[in-house]
Parts: structure tokens; C-alpha cells; sequence
């Protein structure tokens, strides 16, 4: 049985060991060492990574009891071993964190945290029961007061018969040796994942999204360093919107409102126009051969362009686009089904599309000339 080192002291981060077996080939040795500091994935926490006598060590799980380190090369003997600290480091804030949150959390509504995923950008805490915001961040404020008083995270292995004086949150039943985690006040848990000895070095905790999630909330925290990280990230963004904006980053929101208001109007003000310029378009058109071209491209200009030649003329052709890229159409009647006549121009320009009765739209790739010599033809129609 592997020495755990990580529960003697969580701050090991070299040690020396002998590797006890190696087995496997190509990039996934399997080792097993005769003592580790490399915490096994487990009660939501990753498992470490690191070096091996100088193999890439890319994950370490727990397999039948044993202590199982996913090595990228072979090793033998006495090794020397580090693990990657800025991520163990990270997820004992991230663990230790979620605790307090869970802990305050538990105590303000009686919810439990059914749920936990440490993943590589943020953590999610489900709870069996829906959260209002403002508990939330009562919940959050709660949490970072904890953390600032920097008071010790203490490891309880309960004797034969005491756990039932113990009043913990635990999310199994557990069989053995249980370890509780208390935390001051704020929390008394099951777990046996790694902690920081005294909640300060968490350094912040902060709740970014909550979501409905099956019959309660999935909440998703930012912790320690992965909380600076997202504050850098943010307020890089919200630079960046700033300037483009010229509006103080306090102010970018109601700028941002502004700039939509302005936005509709202008869209509504285009409309209006584009109506205009269709219906002179549609004016000039051949009573005959009520058919119009346009160069933008666009379906829903064609549709309209279409209709406004069926109000005149009873039909109505429109073809959007060029030569290099092809045309969407519409062909609208007012008397009489146009789906038929739709199929003989996606068969004789190479086209496709449909629709109901009274309208027919599409898209074509033949080149303008093709198009009319389609439509002044006399088998056309
Ligand atoms: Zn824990």
C-alpha cells in the first residue's frame, strides 16, 4: 500500500520514492510507488500531474486501492518526483473554497450540494433546491469574510463511535475511516480531497452564473487564481469595449443601450427607405414581364421586391445577387398557384427552393442573361 504523503503534509510538492511497479508501454505507463505526494482523482478533484524520474506524469488515479500515476515514460529504482504545484495549488484553493460557499450556503437555505465538478476553467456546485439571488450573495459575501479571516482548515479523523457527535455534510455514505474538514463556523464536511491550511490562502471567491439545473441551481465559482484569471480576462474585455465606445467601463452598459436604441432606429429608418426604393424599382417594370434585379443579395429583398410587383401587376419576379455568386428569388402571385412555374425555374436555372401558393423562394445559379432569355422565352410561361 503507497505511503500518502499528500495527507501527512499537502504541501510536499518533491519527494523521493521507489517505483514499486511499472507496467504498460507507448505514452501510459502505469506506476505504482512505494510512497506519493500525487493526490489520485477523487472527491471531485482532478488528479495531480507532474514528473516522475523525469517522466511526464499526465494524470493519477485510484484503481483497487492502489495509487496509480499516468506516466508518459518508463521508470525504475529510486526517482525523484515533483508535482505541478501551480495546479495543486490551484485546486486546493478551488476545494477548500467550495467548502465555505457549500458550507454558508447549507446553513442559509438547507440546501446540499449534490454535485461538484472542479473543471479547468471554473467550478459548479449543483444544490437540490433553487436560490434566490439575494441569498446568493449573502452567500458570496459570507464566504470571502471567511476567507479573510484566514482561520485554520482543520483535519478530523473521528474514533470509533465519536462521528455520530459530529453534525457534517457528506454527500455518501462512507465506509472506514472517515476525515472531516471543519472549517471554523462556516463548515464541517466529509472529504478526502487536499485543503489550504488556513482559508486565506483561497484569496477570493466569487460566484459568476447560477442556472436552473433538474430540481435545483448549478452554481459556477471562480476561485484563487482562477478568479484573478477571470478578473484580468474581464477587465481586459470591458477595456476594450470601453475604448471602442468612448465610455468610461462603469458606463459601458448604458452605452451599450444606447448604442441599440440607436441601432433600431437606423434598421427602422433603412426599412422605410429600402421600401421606397423598391416601390420606384417595381414602377418602371415591364407590365408584361413584371421581373426585377437587385445586387444585394439578399432573400429577404427579393421576397419583398416580388411582392410589391404582385400588388401592381398580379405577379412578380425578383432576382437577387450577381453572376459570380448566384441570385436568390421570389415569384409571388396574387391569381392563381405559382409552385409549378417555381419548379420550372429551379430546373431550368439550376436553382432550388419552394414554397406555398401565393409565393415560391429560392436561389438560382445561372448568370442574368440565362435568367431573361428564361423568362422572354415562349415556352416560359
Ligand atoms: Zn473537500
Amino acid at each position: 500500500m503507497t505511503e500518502k504523503l499528500f495527507y501527512k503534509d499537502q504541501y510536499i510538492r518533491r519527494f523521493k520514492a521507489s517505483v514499486i511497479s511499472c507496467e504498460g508501454g507507448g505514452k501510459n505507463f502505469e506506476v505504482i510507488l512505494d510512497k506519493t505526494a500525487f493526490y489520485p482523482e477523487g472527491g471531485g478533484q482532478p488528479g495531480d500531474r507532474g514528473f516522475i524520474g523525469g517522466a511526464k506524469v499526465t494524470d493519477t488515479i485510484e484503481k483497487n486501492g492502489e495509487i496509480i500515476h499516468i506516466c508518459a515514460g518508463a521508470v525504475s529504482g529510486e526517482v525523484e518526483c515533483e508535482i505541478d504545484w501551480d495546479f495543486r495549488f490551484l485546486n486546493m484553493q478551488r476545494h477548500t473554497g467550495e467548502h465555505i460557499f457549500s458550507g454558508i450556503l447549507h446553513s442559509l437555505t438547507g440546501f446540499d450540494n449534490v454535485g461538484f465538478h472542479m473543471g479547468e476553467d471554473a467550478v459548479t456546485v449543483d444544490f437540490n433546491g433553487s436560490v434566490d439571488p439575494s441569498i446568493l450573495s449573502e452567500t458570496e459575501k459570507r464566504s470571502n469574510e471567511t476567507v479573510w479571516a484566514n482561520i485554520p482548515v482543520e483535519t478530523i479523523y473521528p474514533a470509533d463511535g465519536e462521528l455520530k457527535n459530529y453534525d457534517y455534510r457528506s454527500k455518501k455514505e462512507i465506509n472506514g475511516q472517515v476525515r472531516l474538514i471543519r472549517i471554523g463556523g462556516a463548515d464541517l464536511c466529509a472529504c478526502c480531497g487536499t485543503h489550504t491550511a488556513f482559508t486565506g490562502e483561497v484569496g477570493v471567491i466569487k460566484a459568476v452564473a447560477m442556472m436552473n439545473y433538474k430540481q435545483g441551481v448549478r452554481i459556477t465559482l471562480k476561485i484563487g487564481a482562477q478568479a484573478l484569471a477571470d478578473y484580468a480576462e474581464k477587465n481586459e474585455n470591458a477595456a476594450r469595449i470601453s475604448a471602442s465606445l468612448c465610455a468610461k467601463t462603469g458606463e459601458t452598459a448604458d452605452a451599450v443601450e444606447k448604442l441599440k436604441e440607436k441601432l433600431e432606429k437606423e434598421h427602422f429608418a433603412l426599412y422605410e427607405l429600402k421600401n421606397k426604393y423598391f416601390a420606384l424599382k417595381c414602377e418602371g417594370a415591364d407590365p408584361g414581364l413584371p421581373l426585377v434585379f437587385d445586387d444585394s443579395g439578399n432573400a429577404d429583398d427579393a421576397r419583398l421586391l416580388a411582392s410589391c410587383l404582385a400588388e401592381k401587376f398580379g405577379r412578380g419576379f425578383a432576382f437577387s445577387g450577381c453572376d459570380a455568386d448566384g441570385y436568390k428569388y421570389a415569384a409571388v402571385s396574387k391569381d392563381g398557384d405559382i409552385r409549378e412555374f417555381g419548379k420550372k425555374i429551379n430546373a431550368a436555372l439550376n436553382g432550388r427552393g419552394g414554397g406555398k401558393p401565393d409565393i415560391v423562394m429560392g436561389s438560382v445559379s445561372a448568370p442574368k442573361p440565362e435568367i431573361l432569355r428564361f423568362f422572354t422565352a415562349p415556352d416560359s410561361d
